[in-house]
């Protein structure tokens, strides 16, 4: 494991923690802002930012989700979004805090030496508007 990283600015990389988050639907509610965490810029995480406009199921996971709206997401402003994809922007909240920061352990190291906006790849949108999480794709259909 003494190899560094590709210089690439798309990096493959596991994901530590999203797939196992432990966050309630009730845990956001609808003008939050959040942020979706995509990979690490500059020394820092860095993610789309988003605002919860409604309840929306999320068909991938099957499970309760929210429809966001992406002020730059162009053709598809409004996704829909599993509620552990989400850290909250709007406020200070302990729970969104103890996960950007075992995001930030996880992953600021490892890409420690790069200027470069990294993208991880674990989101993709699809044709119907689902944000899905690649562990996700993976355990669904
Ligand atoms: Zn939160």
């Amino acid at each position: 494991m003494s190899q560094p990283p590709p210089t690439s600015a798309f990096a493959p990389t596991p994901d530590p923690l999203t797939p196992d988050r432990d966050i309630t639907h009730a845990h956001f509610q609808a003008g939050d802002t959040v942020v979706v965490l995509k990979g690490v810029a500059g020394g820092e995480l860095w993610g789309d930012a988003m605002r919860v406009v409604a309840p929306s199921w999320h068909t991938p996971t099957d499970e309760d989700g929210w429809r966001l709206r992406d002020a730059t997401g162009g053709v598809q402003s409004y996704i829909t979004g599993h509620p552990r994809y989400f850290v909250h922007l709007s406020r200070r909240c302990p729970d969104c805090l103890i996960y950007l920061r075992a995001m930030e352990n996880a992953l600021l190291l490892r890409f420690a030496d790069r200027d470069k906006l990294i993208d991880c790849g674990w989101y993709t949108t699809t044709a119907l508007g689902q944000l899905v999480h690649i562990a996700d794709i993976r355990g669904g259909r």
